[in-house]
């Protein structure tokens, strides 16, 4: 499964990839940033997590949207 991580400090908080992605990415009501969703959460960080096969193709429009480009995609 591809491993997703975002670079939470750079966020921008442009909301592009929750809205993109809404089964994988939200919006952190804590500090408004981008975070994994619970259940594909790796190793409980909120920054890093696994996209199922269903989701990895909305994740990597996600990621290619992102303005920043912080959302990086390891195969
Ligand atoms: S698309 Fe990028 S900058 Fe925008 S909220 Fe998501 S991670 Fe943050």
């Amino acid at each position: 499964m591809p491993k997703v991580t975002i670079d939470r400090e750079s966020c921008i908080s442009c909301a592009s990839c929750w809205t993109e992605c809404p089964s994988f990415f939200e919006e952190n009501p804590d500090d408004s940033f981008s975070m994994v969703r619970e259940e594909f959460r790796k190793e409980k960080s909120i920054s890093t997590g696994e996209a199922p096969d269903g989701l990895a193709g909305c994740v990597q429009e996600a990621a290619d949207l992102c303005p920043v480009q912080i959302i990086r995609i390891d195969m």
